[in-house]
Formats: structure tokens, sequence, C-alpha cells
């Protein structure tokens, strides 16, 4: 990526709104500015202004914005161009600065180049950049406070007072190994071994939280399987609150996968309705069904729905053998409204089992029981709200750093105590830490976590 062009891009959502926004970022926009305008800007000042096409018609009258390198969002210099919110309107404004543009090299930026732009010249580490798409992205308002605190930098000063720790510890072992004769005490002298297990405790408990911000971000696949008619649909309906599947009594209407993501707690639910799982002649319906079994592995959570008034039956010892083993089951008993008292009475005794449940999709009976089984299934906490939104990469490299730590641990505890290894385990853990907040980061995983960001950001 060539980092000093000039770029260009619509930063407002698509559609219409009441005011939208083009950004320009660039090196140096003095001479554009000069063409694109009569008057010189003032940074950091609201200059009203018509927007004119190279015939000097105005094609709107807005607010122009001029934020001088290095106080701007991506530390460069930026120009933000507030017009009427049409699409029309910023697309002209768009075009218009391009073409005046075009000998400065102005171009289109492309998906996260201004973030990415905003990283490279330090304005944020790594995992605050991440933050700003994962803000974007918040489905709920936990997840979007998770995502803000991750953006102001807790979560990356968290992994920077520990990886600093880390290398203290280093430092004084490395200082050691120059005085073999010392290399005995080292240990006691400076409670190695209980700094060590100080710093093990510290990071499970971030992998413990990481675990939480990713739930938050990322939210269970639920998928509800089962025979045609056992009230899927119905289920979905009622934990969605809204209509969106088609219910009927014929069985195998559901022909096609249908998700809803509905919200628990703050945790986002990405709920699949699959077609029956049963044998067919029809096409569409199979092909429905194929689909079905795909989601099923992918799943988080699988919710097998029956007939509260009907046993297991052949067909669902068949489903329950084809689900993917790795994948937690709960048992969804639908339709106890119509069990008489003493079946109703049968099933609440059995409700101690952990892997069954028994509701109603028609009157709401069970259902609230039933979300708090989702969260406990997912692993949420709700006592400790997540301080930070994680991914999965940021899950992986706190792990990693565990793992080195937990060698380090026992290359202390052995009698033939190896200094030089521990030093390099303890290298290796500070490394892990510092491709969260992007030290040590590859131009490939740059280009693949910024090129998942919307244009204009
Ligand atoms: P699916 O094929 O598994 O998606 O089943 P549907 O959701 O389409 O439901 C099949 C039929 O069962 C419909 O007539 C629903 O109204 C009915 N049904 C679903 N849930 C319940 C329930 O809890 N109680 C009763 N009495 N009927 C239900
Ligand atoms: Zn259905």
């Amino acid at each position: 990526m060539r980092s000093h062009d000039p770029i260009i891009a619509i930063a407002t959502a698509p559609g219409r709104g009441g005011i939208g926004v083009v950004r320009i970022s660039g090196g140096s926009l003095d001479a554009l500015l000069a063409k694109l305008f009569s008057v010189p800007l003032k940074p950091r000042h609201a200059h009203y202004l018509p927007f004119n096409d190279k015939d000097g018609d105005a094609i709107d009258m807005g607010i122009a914005l001029y934020f001088k390198s290095p106080h701007s969002y991506t530390g460069e210099d930026v120009l933000e161009l507030q017009g009427h919110g049409g699409p029309a309107v910023l697309r002209r404004i768009l075009e218009h600065c391009l073409e005046t543009g075009r000998e400065f090299g102005l171009r289109h930026a492309e998906p996260g180049e201004f973030t990415h732009r905003a990283f490279l010249n330090d304005r944020m580490d790594l995992a605050q950049a991440e933050a700003v798409a994962d803000l974007i992205d918040s489905s709920s308002e936990a997840a979007a406070r998770s995502a803000m605190a991750s953006l102001s930098g807790t979560f990356s000063r968290q992994v920077n007072a520990l990886s600093d720790r880390i290398v203290h510890l280093r430092m004084l072992i490395e200082a050691t190994l120059d005085f073999p004769e010392e290399e005995i005490d080292f240990l006691e002298k400076y409670q190695a071994r209980a700094a060590l297990d100080t710093l093990r405790n510290e990071l499970a408990g971030m992998v413990a939280q990481a675990r939480q911000g990713m739930i938050l971000r990322d939210g269970l696949h639920v998928v509800l399987a089962g025979q045609p008619n056992v009230g899927k649909s119905s289920l979905l309906n009622a934990l969605a609150g809204d209509d969106i599947a088609i219910v009927t009594p014929i069985a195998g209407t559901t022909r096609d996968k249908v998700v809803q993501q509905i919200h628990i707690q703050g945790v986002p639910l990405h709920i699949v309705d699959t077609a029956g799982l049963r044998e067919t002649d029809d096409t569409v319906e199979s092909i429905g069904i194929a689909r079905s079994w795909a989601e099923i592995e992918k799943a988080n959570v699988i919710l097998h729905l029956q007939d509260a008034r009907s046993r297991q039956d052949e067909l669902d010892a068949a489903i329950t053998q084809r689900l993917p083993a790795r994948t937690p089951v709960l048992r969804v008993l639908n339709k106890i409204d119509l069990l008489s008292a003493s079946e109703l009475e049968n099933l609440l005794v059995n409700q101690t089992d952990a892997n069954q449940i028994g509701i109603s999709a028609k009157t709401g009976a069970g259902l609230p029981e039933l979300r708090q089984r989702l969260l406990d299934i997912a692993g949420w906490n709700p006592g400790t709200e997540s301080p930070w939104l994680a991914r999965e990469r940021h899950l992986s490299a706190l792990s990693t750093a565990g793992h080195h730590l937990d060698l380090a641990a026992e290359h202390a505890s052995h009698d033939d105590r190896v200094l030089d290894l521990l030093a390099e385990e303890l290298r290796l853990a500070h490394e892990a830490l510092c491709s969260i907040t992007g030290q040590f980061t590859s131009d490939d995983l740059l280009g693949e976590i910024f090129s998942s960001f919307c244009i204009g950001k």
C-alpha cells in the first residue's frame, strides 16, 4: 500500500441522510485545497462554502473541515466535506474532487484504508484499529460499550502492562546469565517463581475475559433442528418476537434456512431455522435439507426440537446420530401446552436434566429458561461483562502467551534449572502479546484485517 498518495471516499452510509461526508486523506493536501477552494482553509475551522464543479456551478453548499497533519484521524492531512446526504450529490462531490485531484494522484480509498493509515502513523495500535470496525459493527449496546473500551485502549493497556512485566523478568534473567555463578540464586533472589505464577494467573484471567468478549462480538450460532411440524419456525418466531418464517401446519414448508439475529442480555444470537430433516423426493426441499446439515456443522449450540407428546422415534434417533459430536445439543420438548396435567408434571420432574427442557412456543412457557440455558451453554457470565471486545486472533495470542508462560514455569521448577530456556519462553510469550497490538505483524495479516472494514473508514 502506498501510504502517502491522497485517497478519497464517501464516509457516511450509502442511502439518504441529512448530512453526508466525503473524506480525503493524504501526505499533503495543500496544493489540492488551493485548487478546490478560492479561500484558504484554516485547520479545525468550519468553513461554510459552495462546493463548485469545474465550471464554477455549485454542486452543493456545505461545510469544509480541514485537519492538518498530524492532528487528524489518519495522522495525515485530512479534508472532510459535509454536504447534503443524498447519494447523487455525494457522488458528484466525490467525482469533482477526484478529477481536480488526479494530477496529485488522488484515488478511491480501499476498505479500511483510512484506519490502516491511522495505525501506520501510530494514531492507534492494531487492537484499537480493530475496535473501530467492531464498534461500527456492534449489534447491541453491550457490544458497542465493550468495543469503545477497546478503542479507548483499555485492552491494549492491559496487554502492554503484562507484556512489560514479562520483559522485566526476562531482563533480570538475561543479566544473570552473564554471571553463571549467580544462576543458582537467581530464582530465590528475585522470587521469580512467584512472579511467574502471578503473571500466569493474570493471563488466565485475560483469556477468560477474552472468551466473554468474543461471545459478545461474534455471538452464538444456534441451529433449530428436528422433524417437520415439531414447532421450529414457531420457536424462532417466539424468540424473535416477530413473524419472519412462514408458520403453517403443512409438513415440510420451511424449505430453506432462515436466519434471524436476536439478543439475549446483549449477546447476539444467530438462529437458523432448518428445513424439516427427513427423506424427501422434492428437489427444492432436499436442497433446503442439505443446507440445514451445512448449518448444523457450524453451530455452537443445537436445539433438537421434539413434540413433547411423542416419544423419541427412529427419525429422532437418526437425527441425533448425525449431529456433530463436538456440538452441545439441547433437547427441546415443545408443545407442553398440549400435555395433560400428569404428563406435564412427569416432564417437570425431568426438567432438572441439563440436556432437556420443556417449552411451549405457542404460550411462551419455558422460554425464559431456554434463553438462560442458551447463555449458560455459551459460557456467558453476565457478572463479568467484558471490559473489551475480543476477536479470535486476540484469544489465540493470549493462549499462546499463556502456553509459553507455563513452559517457563516448568523450566523454573526443575532442579537443573535452565535459565536460558526460561528466558526464551518469556521472549515467546512477549512476542505473542505484542502481536495483539500489532508490534510484530505481517503485512498479510494487516491486509486481511483492514480489508474487512467498510470503505470510507
Ligand atoms: P416446524 O415444521 O418444525 O417449523 O413447525 P411449525 O413451527 O411450522 O409448527 C407446526 C405446527 O405446530 C403449527 O401449526 C404450529 O402452530 C404448531 N405449534 C408450534 N408450536 C406449538 C406449541 O408450542 N403448542 C401448540 N399447541 N402448537 C404449536
Ligand atoms: Zn418450519
